[in-house]
């Protein structure tokens, strides 16, 4: 029985904003009884939490790693170079992995069937020469924001428009000819590639060209909720013959399989929990906590921590801060003199399970750096946000967040303590009824989409009988 099940291969980028929700799309599939195989690299393979007990619960998900053809010491640093660099040398790796999976299951007690499709995320295009050399079809999972990844398709026209490469500075002229975005996208929403001055400039060559290759997949997967995004989702469908909209999909796991990998700490994390911060939760009055966390990609100054510590505790409110070793570089993050400020009304944590957090009945805002994971699992939370967006997606993310959603606060980039004291006292007092009422609004719509007959759970169905016709 099991053997006639179809057999996908998911590659993640090796960053855990990637990693998590491919994860939960993976058990998802699993929990349907198709096969599938996740594949980390090795650096990332050694930390994923859990893989013992995921694949003990679900038998046919199956794990492998292999070299990203850098050495061990390598900094692996996300930039340009890197990007290029990990496209080519990873290539021949995945390569060589989808023909042993292949090999095997030729075998005559082979249990696993050979792969059906592969399934990988935006970043993950060289998947896309492998697969068409194989013969297999490619479903292209997107991880960042949606309005993000449309605004990139649409970078060429943009360009040909003469609104892009810009030459002034002034970076509160709307962008106009991305469809379906009409008034939410301004010059300093664009990603830090496209600030460039010459259209030829590499950067900006490259994550353009990456993003149209993307138009190549046979399906695109979103995790995003389709009445959140339908305005824009209606241009992206002339150009995709398929898209399944299935966000927000830590939701769709936990709607479908219950507590169950929640069960398991740190699920999907590259980093261990905390679990004694829970605890502390436990200890505060309801809905006084803002928890804080900018991700795993931003990195702060030091002055910016300090101004950050500074905000966070004249506040008045109790805080949850996740502050990795790595979030700033060189020195110990807060000095020393400060640490016994933090004792009398903060919580300063290495790693959360975040989606925990963000249910904890203490919790009362979330001061976030606008990543679209977070803020999904905000939204699915219905926690009100403050937004401080830095990189990438962040800017769309926060814009769409404060301005179309009306479900948090921007913070100005140049943030200082008063400011962040002022706009969490204002989130937390004066403006929380009115947001917390466009929070439950959004949340009901997210909320609905993954419960049975709503959009994201219809669509999973729909995803996986398109998967199982891909072997007829
Ligand atoms: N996260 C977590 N614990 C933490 C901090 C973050 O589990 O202490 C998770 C969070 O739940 C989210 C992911 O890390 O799923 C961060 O993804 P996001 O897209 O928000 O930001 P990125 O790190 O990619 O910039």
């Amino acid at each position: 029985m099991a053997m006639k099940q179809p057999h996908v291969v998911i590659f993640p980028f090796p960053l855990q904003g990637h990693m998590k929700p491919l994860l939960c799309l993976a058990e998802l599939l699993c929990h349907a009884g198709l096969h599938v195989t996740y594949v980390n690299t090795h650096q990332t393979h050694e930390r994923l939490a859990n893989l013992q007990a995921l694949s003990t619960h679900f038998p046919t998900l199956h794990f492998e790693s292999i070299s990203d053809g850098f050495p061990d010491d390598h900094p692996r640093t996300m930039n340009l170079e890197f990007f290029i660099t990990f496209k080519k040398s990873i290539r021949p790796h995945f390569r060589e992995l989808l023909k042993t999976i292949s090999l095997k299951a030729e075998s005559n007690d082979a249990l696993v069937p050979p792969p059906s499709c592969i399934m990988t995320d935006g970043l993950v295009t060289f998947a896309f020469d492998v697969a068409e050399e194989l013969g297999l079809p490619i479903l292209s999972y997107n991880v960042p924001c949606p309005r993000y990844l449309w605004t990139c398709l649409c970078l060429p026209k943009l360009i040909e428009d003469g609104q892009l490469p810009f030459q002034d500075d002034d970076m509160t002229v709307e962008i106009t000819g991305v469809p379906g975005m009409e008034g939410l996208l301004y010059r300093q929403d664009l990603p830090g590639f496209c600030l460039v001055k010459e259209a030829d400039h590499p950067a900006l060559q490259f994550f353009m060209n990456e993003t149209q290759i993307l138009k190549r997949a046979s399906a695109l997967i979103l995790d995003t909720v389709y009445e959140l995004d339908a305005p824009f989702l209606s241009h992206m469908a002339l150009i995709f013959p398929k898209i399944y909209t299935l966000g927000p999909l830590h939701s769709l796991l936990n709607s479908q399989i219950g507590d169950v990998s929640r069960g398991l700490a740190s699920h999907g994390s590259l980093w261990k929990s905390d679990l004694n911060c829970m605890t502390w939760l436990d200890s505060q009055s309801s809905r006084s906590v803002i928890y804080v966390s900018f991700g795993t990609l931003v990195h702060l100054t030091r002055d910016q921590v300090i101004e950050f510590w500074y905000g966070l505790v004249n506040s008045g409110h109790p805080f949850l801060w996740v502050m990795r070793s790595d979030t700033t570089s060189g020195g110990p993050q807060i000095p020393a003199e400060l640490e016994s400020g933090t004792k009398e009304r903060g919580y300063i944590v290495n790693w959360v399970s975040q989606e925990e957090v963000l249910t904890h009945k203490s919790v009362g805002g979330f001061l976030t750096h606008s990543g679209w994971n977070s803020t999904l699992e905000s939204i699915v939370s219905g926690l009100p946000m403050i937004c401080w967006p830095n990189l990438g997606d962040h800017h769309i993310v926060c814009r769409t967040v404060c301005q179309k959603w009306k479900i948090g606060l921007q913070l100005n980039e140049n943030c200082d303590r008063s400011n962040i004291e002022s706009m969490i006292r204002t989130l937390m007092g004066p403006k929380r009824e009115e947001i917390q009422s466009s929070m439950d609004a959004v949340s009901k719509l997210a909320r609905d989409s993954v419960a049975k007959g709503g959009s994201s759970h219809n669509n999973l169905e729909q995803l996986i009988e398109y998967i199982r016709n891909l072997r007829d």
